[in-house]
């Protein structure tokens, strides 16, 4: 088709991205429902209508209308605004790539991915990893023909990483995790000759009636508008988006335990803050949704764990608290309250482990997924590699798979290099928290009132509403300079020597 004008380009440019948002939103929806409300049978019915899906927005990313839609608006690009440019690149990225997957292969892996969703699920529930091993195996395969499709030039595990996170390597990464393991296995060490702290009371019966309340203050307290922000109940707590309108987190509560869905509503509310703070300009666009998962973690860990492990943040909501759980927390005070959820000791789940041992799991999860893409390690081999990292790192025994290599839903869902930007957020978070601290002066003063506005403000302005016009190292370096983690490593440092009284 030929465009009589740019103007008229950039109308069909709409219209693409409009249905190609449409398609995407009926799928996302799809998948909360398979996440939350969908009963266990129901996923040979909805892989049928996720083919189809699927296979019409493979179709419309790579028709011949788009590519010559791209080529037209590249020729014109001295004539077009920014954000305009920006989003040809964007398609024009995923153009290329979708052109080079085979049409039958991408179907087939959303196919894939699906039964794997409830195959994992299942083994998981059931302790049993090898239903789960043959789907994980050509996960891993499909994975690695992918990275040679996108990128021939690397290294298959630097491609994916380079999905998730533009420019990551795992030269980089090495460097970053053996610098985090200089300064988190020393500290481990002095902890564990310290008197253990006590949080035995995060771990008595809080009912999930009343945690379902407790919920819907937090996320009022970190400012997430409930006309905009849903929350459900899943096996593995996420963050959904369809535009900056309507935003889903979800949660799940045990009975016993408190602290497990208090902080997953903080971390998946961080999220969801990003999504909604994005500017109306880029929904149903390519722009539409946070940049980078670094990014993203960046925003979900920040006030997970900087605002909500704060003593100025459990001050805040510690009268509260304590209103909803009176029997439960009648022998505890805010101080005892901050230490117990901040106790730093090595354990089995990530989502449940602490600040300071976390990266650890990132660290074991990085490592086999290395050895997966690189073929060194076969798919069934996984429990056993995963135990013996467990014991190198963290020094503890894995009872199950359960417990271990079947607790994260990510190889299920195709997301293979996705773990290391948790460990990457961690650290982006730690240096925007300085860098506001230095334009801002005393924030936790504010934090200490509850009052969160001014630091969602700063994280509005300079990260959340661009969406993803800026690209991830663009933005983050407007924001605070050259990324370096040492910023994260002295944090860890203080605030740890600090509650442990290490010399
Ligand atoms: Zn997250």
């Amino acid at each position: 088709m030929q465009y009589e004008s740019v103007a008229q380009a950039l109308e069909a440019l709409d219209r693409t991205q409009k249905t190609e948002a449409a398609y995407n939103h009926a799928m996302g929806v799809l998948y909360l429902d398979a996440a939350t409300a969908a009963p266990k049978g129901s996923y040979a019915g909805r892989g049928n209508t996720m083919e189809v899906l699927s296979g019409v927005i493979y179709d419309l990313s790579t028709s011949p209308e788009r590519g010559a839609l791209l080529s037209y608006l590249e020729s014109h690009r001295q004539e077009l605004a920014p954000v305009r440019i920006r989003q040809v690149e964007v398609i024009r990225k995923n153009y290329d790539r979708f052109q080079k997957i085979p049409a039958e292969e991408f179907v087939a892996y959303q196919v894939l991915l699906n039964n794997a969703g409830a195959v994992w699920e299942k083994a998981k529930n059931e302790n049993d990893f090898p239903s789960f091993a043959p789907y994980l195996e050509k996960i891993v395969e499909y994975n690695r023909k992918f990275a040679g499709y996108f990128h021939p030039e690397m290294a298959p595990y630097d491609a994916l990483l380079n999905e998730y996170e533009e420019g990551m390597n795992m030269v980089t990464l090495d460097t970053f995790f053996s610098r985090l393991r200089g300064t988190i296995v020393p500290l481990i060490e002095k902890i564990s000759k310290k008197p253990p702290i006590d949080d035995s009371f995060l771990f008595r019966t809080y009912p999930v009636e009343q945690q379902r309340k407790f919920s819907d203050y937090l996320m009022k307290v970190i400012g997430l508008d409930r006309s905009y922000c849903g929350i459900a109940e899943t096996e593995h707590p996420f963050t959904t988006n369809f535009n900056n309108k309507d935003v889903r987190i979800t949660t799940h509560y045990y009975e016993n335990s408190l602290a497990s869905s208090m902080y997953s509503v903080i971390h998946e509310g961080g999220h969801a803050l990003y999504e909604l703070n994005a500017e109306d300009q880029y929904n149903a666009t390519v722009l539409s949704g946070g940049v980078s998962m670094g990014i993203h973690e960046s925003q979900s860990r920040f006030y997970e764990n900087l605002i909500g492990r704060s003593r100025g943040f459990i001050h805040a909501i510690f009268p509260k608290m304590k209103s909803f759980f009176p029997e439960q927390l009648r022998d505890v005070d805010e101080e005892m309250f901050y230490r117990a959820v901040n106790k730093a000791q090595p354990s089995l789940i990530r989502t449940e482990a602490d600040e300071l041992t976390y990266a650890l799991h990132v660290m074991v999860r990085y490592e086999i997924e290395k050895q997966l893409i690189s073929g060194e390690l076969a798919a069934k081999d996984v429990p056993g590699r995963w135990n013996e990292l467990y014991q190198e790192y963290l020094g503890i025994e894995v009872p199950n798979d359960r417990m271990g290599c079947l607790q994260d839903s990510h190889w299920s869902g195709g997301s293979i290099g996705y773990f290391p930007s948790y460990a990457l957020g961690s650290a982006y978070g730690v240096q925007m928290l300085r860098i506001m601290q230095q334009e801002l002066g005393d924030i936790f003063a504010d934090v200490t009132k509850g009052d969160l506005s001014g630091i969602t403000g700063w994280l509005k302005e300079h990260i959340h509403r661009y969406a993803s016009f800026k690209k991830p190292g663009e933005l983050f370096e407007e924001a605070c300079g050259r990324f370096d983690p040492k910023f994260y490593t002295d944090y860890l440092t203080e605030k740890f020597s600090e509650l442990y009284h290490l010399d």
